[in-house]
């Protein structure tokens, strides 16, 4: 998976996902990463998420509309919502990925329940700045 999500100065949020499939996928298999609320979502009230891992668990799950609904509906921050998401929802259903994911207020985070997930961020506004994680 490649994904992104984005902040821009006017408070618009941003979620894109690409991906080669699971591997040994069976042909004509839909992944998570085009499916709007599994793969890939942005809300500007809430979150921007992009997923990587077993597809069929992110649908299952509806992992990334799932986010933004804890905090939009259940008051969650975004680091809560998405943990849960990951490490409750997700694994309860013996799903293996992560997600990335910024708020409307910058914050982000990037947990994955997997041995590892290549992920950094780059911060524009008052800290130029940019990280690359490695896998763990
Ligand atoms: N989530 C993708 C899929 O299930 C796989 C990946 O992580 O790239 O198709």
């Amino acid at each position: 998976t490649v994904g992104a999500v984005a902040l821009d100065i006017n408070g618009n949020l941003a979620a894109a996902t690409s991906t080669g499939g699971m591997t040994n996928k069976l042909v004509g298999r839909v992944g998570d990463s085009p499916i709007v609320g599994s793969g890939v979502y942005a809300n500007n009230k809430t979150v921007a998420v992009s997923t990587t891992g077993t597809g069929e668990m992110f649908i299952r799950s509806v992992a990334s509309y799932t986010v933004s609904a804890m905090m939009e509906f259940g008051g969650y921050s975004l680091e809560k919502a998405a943990h849960e998401t990951i490490f409750t929802k997700l694994t309860e259903i013996d799903g293996d990925g992560g997600l990335i994911a910024i708020d409307r207020d910058g914050n982000f985070t990037m947990p994955f329940n997997t041995e590892g997930m290549y992920r950094g961020y780059i911060q524009e506004k008052d800290k130029p700045n940019a990280f690359l994680y490695g896998p763990n």
